[in-house]
């Protein structure tokens, strides 16, 4: 699910061209076209051309376009330039097309060689506009023919009342502006109406029963309280998202979100929720769990629909269960959305089996995170005990520590053991060996965190699979 995109230099924005002057040089079918695409911005066209092509004749007859009647050069152009927008260059000659744009650039007016993207300082999208809604899709000049079919799937799933949508939403803007001075309500309230029956209603043009159900809207969101969605991402590959986190991630007005949450898994928040890096590594926490309470349950009471987003499984070793009991004081409502934890996403993608028949009738998941004295406060006569895998969570700091303990209580030094560091993610790597060797091979290969330890004889069951 990994998302490559090449680069590009095209920024796409929409430009006012009401009353701005904007020059087409040439007269031609090319010229034409973009002559039709401007006119209906109110852009005042200058055609400089010494002839026109009969579409143009009839633009300028009707007084959509202004002739120059000139042939275009640099001497024409620079007289013509100041006072520009922007400029199409349409002549047919393609020399001539680079040379003006130069001149365009150097005075730093925007200009679109037709056809000729790598002279251009802009180029034109393939549009199709309906009332107030446009889309525009550009290929960075890369494929044209591509932009224009892929304009025309879009145009087919654009519903037809799309311009009375639009038009109906303009016209509330400003009275729900006014009635609702919050802007993340407000963008809340017009989701439940797209959401609900007022999309519909106002393509139809039942303008009425449109304001109905939008006051209706109003009414009910305003009396809505917030609530937090307690969500565990996974280890870090975002295949491993489940449906109901993606939903929520597409949903959320705010996002805060851990360390062990990567960019590959914030790519699929929804794009203008408000993102909140409340960290969380052993011994720098950027917001100190109260701090993070806090800030959840005010936002909540502010009617945000908040997504705490945490690395694995929110309930292991991921203290979600202090936060829900501080979201409980407060009267919050939440939601808990489980995520594959770091055992079992480190476990499958490193082909070791957490249980099995032969040797491992139950699996420990523990912590090796030291209290605050440094030391490792653990029953190990339960721990240590052949007959069970054993995860350690946050055992890499304390590895010889905790190494030395399980073989102090009775498990043999050569007993298997393994880590696995940045588990699930493609930079994941591997090291098995025993109690006694994985230390040494921990501090050899820099393994660092976030790496999880699997003890048992469950490693030496570690199957490899063959790449698809
Ligand atoms: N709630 C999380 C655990 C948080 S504690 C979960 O259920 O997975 C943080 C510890 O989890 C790390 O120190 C590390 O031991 C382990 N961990 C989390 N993600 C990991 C990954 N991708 N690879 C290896 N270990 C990971």
């Amino acid at each position: 699910m990994k998302a490559s995109f090449e680069r590009t230099s095209w920024f796409p924005i929409m430009l006012r061209l009401e009353g701005a002057r904007v020059l087409v040089a040439g007269g031609g079918n090319v010229a034409a076209n973009k002559v039709q695409l401007l006119v209906p911005t109110g852009a005042l066209v200058d055609i400089l051309a010494p002839t026109l092509s009969p579409e143009l004749e009839r633009l300028v007859a009707d007084g959509k376009a202004r002739l120059i009647r000139e042939e275009a050069s640099v001497k024409t152009l620079t007289s013509l330039l100041p006072g520009c927008r922007m400029v199409y260059l349409a002549t047919s000659n393609r020399a001539l097309n680079a040379e003006l744009s130069a001149l365009c650039q150097s005075m730093n007016i925007p200009v679109c060689a037709v056809d000729d993207p790598e002279v251009s300082s802009f180029i034109t999208p393939a549009m199709t506009t309906r009332g107030a809604v446009q889309i525009a899709v550009s290929t960075g000049g890369a494929a044209p023919v591509l932009a224009r079919r892929l304009r025309a799937k879009i145009e087919e799933i654009m519903p037809a009342g799309l311009h009375r949508l639009a038009a109906f939403m303009q016209h509330s803007r400003t009275a729900l502006r006014t009635q609702v001075p919050d802007s993340a309500l407000r963008r809340r309230i017009w989701e439940h109406f797209l959401d609900g029956t007022g999309g519909p209603l106002a393509m139809s043009g039942d303008t009425q029963a449109a304001q109905q159900e939008l006051e209706r809207i109003v009414r009910e969101d305003q009396r809505r309280t917030g609530e937090v969605w307690l969500v565990g991402a996974g280890p870090g590959d975002p295949d491993l998202l489940t449906l109901a986190a993606l939903r929520l991630m597409q949903d959320a007005d705010s996002v805060l979100y851990d360390n062990l949450v990567g960019p590959d898994i914030l790519n699929f928040v929804r794009r203008d929720a408000e993102r909140v890096f409340v960290g969380k590594q052993t011994n720098n926490h950027t917001l100190p769990q109260d701090g993070i309470n806090a800030e959840l349950i005010r936002r909540a009471k502010e009617g945000e629909r908040v997504l705490r987003l945490k690395g694995g499984d929110p309930f292991i070793f991921g203290r979600g269960g202090e936060e829900i009991e501080a979201l409980v004081d407060a009267g919050i409502p939440f939601r808990i959305i489980p995520g594959i934890s770091a055992a079992n996403g480190c476990a499958a993608y490193a082909g070791i089996p957490l249980t099995h028949r032969d040797c491992a009738q139950a699996c420990l998941f523990i912590t090796g995170h030291a209290r605050a004295d440094g030391t490792l406060n653990l029953a190990w006569e339960t721990i240590a005990l052949r007959s069970q895998t054993i995860v350690i969570y946050m055992g890499l700091t304390l590895i010889h520590q905790l190494c030395a303990r399980l073989v102090e209580h009775g498990l043999p030094a050569d007993w298997p053991a393994a880590v696995v560091e940045r588990g699930t993610l493609p930079q994941q790597r591997v090291f098995s060996g025993t109690l006694s060797t994985l230390p040494q091979q921990v501090t050899d290969n820099k393994v660092s965190s976030p790496a999880l330890v699997i003890v048992g004889e469950v490693v030496r069951h570690r199957v490899i699979s063959s790449p698809l």
